[in-house]
């Protein structure tokens, strides 16, 4: 069964109102994407493919004081990383058309230049309960409108001073109908059209031209657009020819304890709150790619979430499990140690040096080997190591048996405590005859431990993170999580020294890392643990 906007289409294609299907995202360039914009993008962009349509990326760059080339080339690489290299449009080249649309409104009485000041505007319109007044000026005569519009284009009047308004309905219902703004003007410097224009429209009224120039079929936008559907149509109705396009509204994707606004994303970066607009903490594209997320697993929880008419929230852990169960069939297995304890092994002499097979499966069960060497000195997690050991402990504790990930069994024969408490070295003995793959001795290990070679590893840096923000209502600002970001001075196996820019790579019993580079600092970034830490696993 298809989505309520596939039934649609599928209509309109049978019909035969529609030919060729058409749909476009069409992000205001005053930010970097979020995962909310992904959803938008692969919706749309999943409709034209699937329907052997066009799929346009428009920016709907119509204000140009907000709108900046940062965020047009970021926004750019960010769809191309998404999907395929779609057809990159801008609102701003049709303003001609738009223009010569506002004159056909007002050559039909349809559009009147106003001059009211925005707070007169505003007490003016009504309330939801009251209906709004007329403007004295809504008579004006046709000839005195196209004149003064003439003076609002051509600089003649100050910024803010005029404003052609839609001659709808003062008295409608729908707040949106009551004689909207269709042009300001606007003296300042657009990123393409440079100083061309000192008028510019306004998004009701420029959208559904944008549409409709590029022969849109289906403008599917998120709910808040419901209520200005009604303009979207007064507006091609009255200036436009057929064929025209028709909007649709679904469900903006909402996920708990994530920020999904352009607004407060910018706050925080300008606020120094996070390290850039590409921070693996920032639900932005250019921030999901650097913690390691690919593009297939964004596309992936896109689709399984689907399309909804009504507002909901997705929990964070599902995009989390779409980028684990790809990792689990693709991702390298390695050894590393994020809190390093030393393990010596006491029956075997300095300089001992054993190759081992390194065999492990990836999820769709190929088995990788690959060569590693154990010695007599090793790291192994501080958490793997108990003095005072909680019934059934599974890990190392005095007199415990334990297996070394592909190496031996080894039975831990006391440790190291320093005058602070704090254990220093364990130390432990090979039990012989159990080396791995070659063990038939019948000894019984109560777990597996991974470990390091300390005789030939790698410091790595390794970053993990938790939510931005804490649990609870309230301000963003107030809600920032100080513990987001926790850097840790790793050991690892000698083969991650030559780890591959951009590649994830699964760190054995700790989760997903991604090699990521800033400011010249090679490090490695938790892109998501081993199992879903939204339900409190490990
Ligand atoms: P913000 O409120 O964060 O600034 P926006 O909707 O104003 O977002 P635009 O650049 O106008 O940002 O968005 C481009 C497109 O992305 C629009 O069609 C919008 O409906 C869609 N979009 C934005 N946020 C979401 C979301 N959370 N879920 C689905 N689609 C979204
Ligand atoms: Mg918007």
């Amino acid at each position: 069964m298809g989505n309520f906007l596939e039934d649609i289409i599928e209509k309109d294609l049978a019909d035969g109102k529609v030919k060729r299907v058409i749909t476009r995202f069409p992000p205001e360039p005053n930010g970097y994407l979020h995962i909310g914009h992904a959803k938008s993008i692969c919706l749309n962009y999943g409709l034209a493919k699937k329907y052997g349509g066009d799929f346009n990326m428009r920016f709907d760059d119509t204000n140009p004081v907000k709108e900046d080339d940062e965020f047009v080339n970021s926004i750019i690489a960010d769809v191309r990383w998404l999907v395929d290299a779609p057809r990159v449009l801008y609102a701003s080249d049709y303003f001609g058309t738009m223009y010569e649309c506002a004159l056909i409104l007002i050559n039909k009485g349809l559009a009147y230049v106003d001059d009211v000041t925005p707070e007169q505007m505003k007490s003016l319109r009504g309330t939801l309960t009251q209906k709004g007044t007329q403007s004295p000026n809504r008579d004006r005569p046709v000839e005195e409108n196209l004149r003064l519009f003439d003076d609002m284009k051509n600089g003649k009047v100050d910024t803010g001073s005029l404003v052609l308004r839609a001659k709808i309905d003062m008295g409608s219902p729908n707040m949106n109908m009551r004689d909207p703004i269709l042009y300001r003007v606007l003296k300042a410097t657009h990123h393409r059209q440079k100083d061309k224009w000192c008028i510019y429209p306004m998004y009701d009224f420029a959208h559904p031209l944008e549409d409709a120039v590029e022969g849109v079929t289906h403008s599917v936008c998120t709910l808040e657009f419901e209520d200005h559907r009604p303009l979207y149509d007064w507006v091609l109705d009255n200036c436009w020819r057929t064929p025209r396009p028709y909007q649709y509204e679904f469900a903006r994707l909402n996920i708990a304890r994530t920020i999904m606004s352009k607004r407060y994303l910018k706050k925080l970066v300008d606020e120094k709150a996070v390290d850039g607009w590409d921070d693996p903490r920032m639900p932005t594209l250019a921030g999901f790619r650097r913690r390691g997320y690919t593009a297939s697993a964004i596309r992936e929880f896109c689709a399984a979430i689907g399309v909804a008419k009504s507002n909901g929230e997705v929990e964070a852990g599902r995009l989390e499990a779409c980028a684990r169960d790809e990792f689990n069939l693709t991702s390298e297995r390695v050894m590393a140690v994020l809190e390093p304890l030393e393990l010596v092994i006491t029956n075997r002499p300095d300089g001992y040096r054993e190759e081992l097979n390194f065999e492990y499966a990836l999820g769709g069960g190929e088995t990788r080997t690959r060569k590693i060497d154990i010695s007599n000195r090793l790291y192994i997690e501080k958490s793997d190591f108990e003095l005072t050991p909680p019934p059934k402990y599974k890990r190392l504790c005095e007199g415990a048996l334990v297996r070394l990930k592909c190496g031996y069994i080894v039975k831990c024969t006391g440790s190291e405590v320093g005058k602070d408490g704090e254990v220093k070295r364990v130390f432990a003995e090979i039990v012989e005859g159990t080396k791995s793959g070659e063990d038939n001795s019948g000894v019984k290990a109560r777990g597996v431990i991974h470990w390091v070679n300390a005789e030939n590893c790698v410091d790595i840096t390794a970053h993990l993170y938790d939510y931005l923000l804490l649990d609870g209502d309230g301000d963003f600002s107030e809600r920032l999580n100080p513990d987001s970001q926790k850097t840790l001075f790793a050991k690892a196996e000698k083969y991650l020294e030559s780890a591959v820019l951009g590649k994830v790579y699964q760190f054995l019993r700790l989760g997903y890392f991604c090699v990521d580079c800033k400011n010249g600092f090679p490090h490695f970034n938790c892109t998501v643990g081993l199992k879903d830490s939204y339900k409190g696993g490990a």
